[in-house]
């Protein structure tokens, strides 16, 4: 099940929530001011900050730094 990235249109608080397919976040409510309706990032499953290593290579010459050794 995805997790999807929220930003809290009245504080700007981020926040991540679980999401089955077809809900939009807009039952969501703010951890923090409590507004409804946040709005949902376009981000991938895995945060910035997350344990998860960036595979995408974008600065690395060969494209493989960052992957474990075969
Ligand atoms: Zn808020």
């Amino acid at each position: 099940m995805p997790i999807y990235e929220y930003q809290c249109t009245e504080c700007g608080k981020k926040f991540e929530a679980r999401q089955s397919m077809g809900e939009d976040g807009s039952e969501l409510g703010c951890p923090v001011c409590k507004a409804g309706n946040p709005k949902r990032l376009l981000s991938s499953f895995f945060s910035p900050g997350s344990s998860m290593p960036d595979f995408s290579g974008g600065s690395c010459p060969t494209g493989t730094c960052g992957l474990p050794p075969m």
